[in-house]
C-alpha cells in the first residue's frame, strides 16, 4: 500500500480511540497552525488549549475546544488542567529579545518542564515538544543550552513516548514584527530550495507533528531533526 493509504488507515485507527490532547502555545505561530491541522484531520475527540489568556475564534470548527487559562508562575495550582489528556503538544517559547535572558529561561525551561511534569502526573502518555535545531545541553549559547536541557529533563520524566522536533528557522509570515528574523526569513525563503537545512516552512513542522502522532516510533524517545521534519511534513500534494 502507498504511504498515503497507510497514513489514512493509521489516522482512522487513532480517531477510533477517542483520545484527548492539550496544546501549550496555541496562540503562537506554530501552535495556531498545529491547532488548525489537528482540527482539519480530526484526530482527537477532545482538544484543550492551555494558555495564559483566553482566545476567541470566529470559525465554527473551533467551538468544541476547551480552554484552560493558567498562571504559569503558579502552575501547581492548575494541576487539574493537565489531567486526563492522552497526548500533549508544546509549542511554547519566548526569546531573549522579548523577555530578557531570565525571562527566556523561565518560559522555555521552567514553564515547559513544569507543564510536562504535571501532564505526566495527570496520565499523559505521549509528549510532543517543539525544540530547536542545534539544541544541546552542553552548548555555550544560552538558547541552545536551555533547549537541550529541557529536552533531557523531559526525557527523564519517562513518558511512554516523547517526540522532540528540532526545526531550523521557521518560515512564516509572523504576526508580530521581528525585524532581524524578517530579514533572515526573506533571505532564507528565497534560497530555501538550495539550503533546506537552514529553514523549514512552519506547515511542515505542524504536519510532521500531527502525522507523527499516529506513527509507532521504534524508541520511547525520538528526535526529528530538520531534515526529518521536511520529509514527514511534506505536503501530500507535492
Ligand atoms: P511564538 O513566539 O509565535 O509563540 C509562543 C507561544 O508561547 C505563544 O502561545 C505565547 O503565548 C506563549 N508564551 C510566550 N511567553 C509566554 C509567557 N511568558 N507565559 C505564557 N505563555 C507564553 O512561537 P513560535 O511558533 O515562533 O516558536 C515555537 C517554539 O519553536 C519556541 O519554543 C521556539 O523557541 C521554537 N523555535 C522557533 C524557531 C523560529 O524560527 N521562530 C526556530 C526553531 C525553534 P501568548 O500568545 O499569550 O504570548
Amino acid at each position: 500500500p502507498s504511504m498515503a493509504v497507510n497514513m489514512e488507515s493509521l489516522e482512522e485507527d487513532f480517531r477510533q480511540q477517542n483520545k484527548s490532547c492539550f496544546i501549550l502555545g496555541a496562540t503562537g505561530e506554530t501552535g495556531r497552525l498545529l491547532l488548525k491541522e489537528l482540527l482539519d484531520r480530526n484526530l482527537f475527540s477532545k482538544i484543550t488549549l492551555i494558555g495564559r489568556r483566553e482566545v476567541t475564534f470566529e470559525d465554527k470548527a473551533y467551538e468544541k475546544l476547551i480552554q484552560e487559562v493558567v498562571d504559569f508562575e503558579k502552575l501547581e495550582d492548575h494541576a487539574t488542567a493537565f489531567q486526563g489528556h492522552d497526548v500533549g503538544y508544546c509549542c511554547l517559547g519566548t526569546t531573549k529579545a522579548k523577555s530578557g535572558a531570565e525571562g527566556f529561561v523561565r518560559v522555555d525551561h521552567d514553564y515547559v518542564l513544569k507543564s510536562a511534569e504535571l501532564a505526566k502526573a495527570g496520565g499523559c502518555s505521549q509528549f510532543h515538544l517543539e525544540s530547536s535545531k542545534g539544541a544541546d545541553k552542553g552548548s555555550s549559547f544560552l538558547y541552545l543550552k536551555v533547549k537541550g536541557q529541557v529536552e533531557a529533563e523531559i526525557e527523564a520524566l519517562g513518558f511512554d513516548r516523547l517526540s522532540i522536533y528540532r526545526p531550523a528557522v521557521l518560515l512564516v509570515e509572523r504576526q508580530e514584527s521581528r525585524p532581524g528574523e524578517w530579514m533572515a526569513r526573506k533571505v532564507l525563503s528565497s534560497c530555501s530550495f538550495m539550503f533546506p537545512s537552514m529553514s523549514v516552512p512552519i506547515q511542515a513542522v505542524t504536519r510532521a507533528m500531527v502525522s507523527n502522532t499516529v506513527l509507532k516510533p521504534e524508541h520511547p524517545t525520538e528526535i526529528l531533526e530538520n531534515k526529518a521534519i521536511h520529509t514527514l511534513g511534506a505536503s501530500p500534494t507535492k
